[in-house]
């Protein structure tokens, strides 16, 4: 693509993520990815994460490069400067961004194209699914949009079938007892592209009975709202989510889907140092963990971590605590600093006596180097999708606890049809013991491990040049939409 290389005539892409780790990772890789493709990109934080990077990384991470640019707009929160270190309330931004963000952000595209000398036009806009006011602007400037729908693609069509839910009746719920009485166990077989799908599978925002629920109006608005793009894109690859690929065809009027991942996997041959120093990182990472797990035998460890969002109750953290400890194994947990809801984390002090010499502890980690660590054994996880995918990288199969959102979705894809993992359904220590247990050295173990390792080698294919699904994928992308006249 060499003649996309001269400055003026670069095509330009604004990225505009929601302001959430797990949506900010994989845009900033496909923003890397079109950088190295010829594109010129303005990649838009908030102001509240802009300070957050600020704190965590320094300004060296912000500063980008001539042809990669940071630009910020209010998430329309109101600012307590002393703490901006802290995951946000999701509700409270969901409302938020979606009221408050689409004049800030036209008045940033107006100043890209009328200010900013330097910079090429605005010639497309890679939006977040969830904040489908992006597809409005790109509306009235003129130019392609495309919607990162940065979540799985089972968890994409659970979402996508909200309205469906609601016309039939299931959502919202008549009684907060259904959540606990067994009518989540309905299955409902009419979802395309999911098979024997059970209510407590979908995406979590359906479990309420207010019909003003603001997450549920919310996903109802933006699933709608994403459906005017010019293509959706999905983080995974073919061979791994075939059907449910396929069953988007099968929506009427629904937007071409590109799947063009596992985006870490694309991106493994870019070597430009400076652009590889951008970071994205909310947290500052711990490296320490590398050296530590330098020194275990190959998958001897297992691996904690539930994510930025989740939050449990300290009852929770202590029995993980137990459950792990008395599998005996060696470990690695990560817990951030706001894991536990509403105060400090506090692991009984007989706990880290027992294990100080099996276990390693932190913050915050660099997660994909972790997991794609040959002593890592399993993944303990919140089954977030970005987690998902990097242990698919990695081929470690998972023990998954999912807290929200469609993390159940991703859950049952990981248990029932790709099996390679698990389900928590009771935060005991005794059944986290025997899960750690059976997972390591269990025969389902060993299954796990080995379609684990398969799907490892597809994704590997479908992102390597140039035949790989996802490669090829990223070229069409580029070429039948972002590079095409709105
Ligand atoms: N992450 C990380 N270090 C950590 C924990 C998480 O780098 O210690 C990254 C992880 O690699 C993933 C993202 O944060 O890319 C979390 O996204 P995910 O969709 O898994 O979950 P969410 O945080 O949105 O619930």
């Amino acid at each position: 693509m060499g003649s996309l290389n001269t400055m003026v005539n670069k095509p330009h892409a604004v990225f505009l993520p929601f302001p959430a780790q797990g949506h900010i990772n994989p845009m900033q890789k496909l923003a890397k990815l079109l950088h190295r493709k010829g594109f010129h990109i303005t990649f838009v934080n908030t102001e509240y994460n802009h300070n957050r990077l600020l704190k965590s990384r320094g300004s060296d991470s912000l500063r980008g490069l001539p042809s990669f640019r940071f630009e910020t707009i209010p998430d329309g929160l109101p600012v307590d400067p002393n703490h901006v270190d802290a995951t946000q309330d999701i509700p409270s931004l969901c409302d938020s961004t979606s009221k408050n963000m689409l004049p800030h952000f036209k008045k940033l595209l107006w100043k890209l194209n009328n200010e900013d000398n330097d910079v090429p036009p605005v010639s497309c806009i890679v939006d977040d699914g969830t904040m489908s006011f992006g597809v409005e602007a790109g509306e009235e400037l003129g130019v392609p949009v495309v919607v990162f729908w940065t979540a799985s693609a089972c968890g994409t069509m659970g979402y996508m079938n909200y309205r469906q839910l609601v016309d039939k009746g299931f959502t919202p719920l008549k009684d907060m007892n259904d959540i606990t009485n067994g009518y989540l166990e309905t299955t409902i077989n009419w979802v395309p592209g999911m098979k024997e799908i059970r209510l407590r599978d979908m995406p979590t925002f359906i479990r309420t009975t207010d019909p003003n629920d603001i997450l549920l109006n919310f996903f109802l608005r933006e699933t709608k709202g994403a459906q005017k793009a010019h293509a959706i894109l999905i983080n995974t690859f073919d061979a791994l989510d075939h059907d449910i690929l396929e069953a988007f065809s099968s929506i009427n009027n629904f937007p071409p889907v590109y799947s063009i991942g596992p985006l870490n996997l694309l991106l493994n041959h870019i070597t430009d140092k400076d652009l590889n120093a951008i970071s994205s990182n909310l947290w500052k990472e711990d490296s320490e963990c590398i050296d530590w797990l330098d020194k275990q035998e190959p998958n001897s460890v297992v691996y904690i971590n539930f994510g930025s969002i989740t939050t449990m109750t300290n009852e929770n953290l202590v029995e993980f605590a137990w459950g792990i400890a008395n599998s005996n194994k060696k470990f690695l947990w990560v817990i951030r600093p706001d894991l536990v809801a509403g105060e400090n984390a506090v692991l009984p002090p007989e706990f880290l006596e027992e294990t100080k010499t099996r276990g390693m502890l932190s913050n915050w980690c660099p997660q994909e180097q972790v997991l794609g660590h040959p002593s890592i054994g399993v993944f303990l996880t919140h089954s977030g999708w970005n987690s998902t995918l990097e242990s698919v990288c990695g081929g470690v199969p998972m023990i998954c606890w999912p807290f929200f959102a469609e993390q159940q979705t991703n859950c049952r894809f990981c248990c029932k049809e790709w099996g390679i993992g698990l389900e928590i359904e009771d935060v005991r220590r005794d059944k986290i013991e025997s899960l750690v247990r059976e997972s390591m050295d269990g025969e389902k173990g060993h299954d796990m491990k080995k379609k684990a390792l398969q799907f490892k080698k597809l994704a590997k294919e479908a992102a390597s040049a140039p035949h790989g699904s996802s490669f090829q994928n990223v070229d069409k992308l580029i070429h039948q939409v972002l590079l095409s006249k709105s």
